[in-house]
């Protein structure tokens, strides 16, 4: 599978963004990468568009679904294929159903009718600004063991924090903060431009001046240059719940960056990545095993010892064992993230026969003479056979 894109990257939006906002930033893609925009475009355009459209109206079928959206928000991708409760698929969604749901109507490029709409009724922002601080994106290595259990770890971190010296003001005096005249205070300005089809539209853009807070400050404070921030380094204890996965995100709720002016800090975004267990292979909850045995502990049967998450066990062999054979423990796989999969999965443990290449004289008479034994004659057994076709279908 291609890699895929962030879906917030995708539209352009952020994390903390309104239904809103996110509707408005998949109309503007949905326009831009129509298909039908780019019937005369060369083939590599077209294929690019086509992928592009496609692309948002699968970012905005997730982060327009507050249950989808909250599911991204944790895992990220790895969310999709945790299956199970909901019926739950980032993949598919029906595209007419939201082009007409965020178009209202007929999507039509043709004609002029409806355009209008996209264009009209601008939201206009209103209450009290609150600046949130980034998202951190980081990454943690668990071994097989970790995940079973689940565990918590430390990650230390750089992140900004409200100066110690100034209290995030960015000034000592609350006198020295004054309305940034560049914006009057909203923080960004508009600059009108010759938009789609002619017409005139406004690109709204971060005030240069005060960098979106709408405040100066004329005597900043000197720890922090006025920004009211300060950069940190800090441990911070990171929750792992058992099952997690290769590529999961975990995230942890406000321990990002401080937001500017005391806004909401930005969470911390741990990724989870899996250190590969020295004996067993793991393909979702279940685990995979591979046990050796000798010939004569094959026919005559024994004991082998498997190496498990939870440590060792022991278990026997029958006389007779074929090679190929699989044992199934229950329950001593992974467990399901948080109710999200289908319960604790197994481990699978394969047996395979070696065979000796050299043997003494001896050996060599005493298989010679079971070689004309009708005991040795293959005969395989239903169970046998079992394991047979299973080896056999490989080819
Ligand atoms: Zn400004
Ligand atoms: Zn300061």
């Amino acid at each position: 599978m291609a890699q895929k894109r962030d879906y917030y990257e995708v539209l352009g939006v952020q994390k903390n963004s309104s239904a809103d906002e996110i509707k408005s930033a998949y109309r503007k893609l949905a326009l831009k990468w129509h298909p039908d925009r780019w019937v005369n475009g060369t083939d590599a355009e077209k294929k690019e568009a086509e992928e592009r459209f496609k692309e948002a109206a699968e970012a905005y079928s997730v982060l327009s679904d507050p249950d989808k959206k909250a599911r991204y928000d944790q895992y990220g991708f790895a969310g999709d294929q945790m299956g199970g409760g909901g019926g739950f698929d980032f993949g598919g969604f029906d595209l007419n159903d939201i082009l007409r749901n965020v178009f209202g109507g007929s999507f039509n490029f043709g004609g002029g009718g409806g355009f209008s709409d996209f264009f009209g009724g601008g939201s206009s922002q209103s209450g009290t600004r609150v600046f949130r601080g980034r998202d951190i994106r980081t990454s943690v290595k668990l071994t097989l063991e970790e995940i079973a259990s689940g565990c918590e770890k430390e990650v230390t971190i750089e992140r900004n924090r409200p100066c110690q010296e100034c209290g995030g003001k960015g000034t000592k005096n609350s006198s020295d903060i004054k309305t940034c005249p560049t914006c009057h205070g909203q923080g960004q300005v508009r600059q009108a431009m010759r938009g789609l089809f002619g017409m005139t539209s406004y690109t709204i853009s971060t005030c240069p001046q005060c960098g979106g807070t709408g405040k100066v400050v004329s005597n900043p404070c000197r720890r922090c240059g006025g920004t009211g921030l300060e950069r940190r380094r800090e441990t911070v204890k990171v929750r792992i719940p058992a099952g997690v996965e290769e590529g999961m995100q975990i995230t942890v709720p406000r321990e990002g960056h401080a937001g500017q002016q005391g806004g909401v800090n930005g969470d911390l975004l741990v990724v989870v990545h899996e250190v590969p267990h020295a004996e067993l292979k793991r393909d979702g909850n279940n685990l995979f095993y591979t046990q050796i045995i000798s010939m004569p502990d094959a026919v005559l049967g024994c004991e082998i010892t498997i190496p498990t998450l939870s440590g060792p066990v022991r278990q026997k062999l029958e006389p007779g064992t074929q090679s190929g054979t699989v044992l199934r423990l229950r329950g001593r796989g992974l467990p399901a993230v948080q109710g999200y999969g289908r319960g604790t999965g197994d481990l699978y443990v394969k047996i395979l026969v070696w065979m000796p290449h050299k043997l003494s004289r001896s050996e060599k008479d005493a298989l010679e003479a079971m070689r004309s034994s009708s005991t040795f004659t293959p005969a395989p057994s239903r169970d046998d056979n079992a394991i047979f076709e299973k080896e056999k279908n490989i080819f």
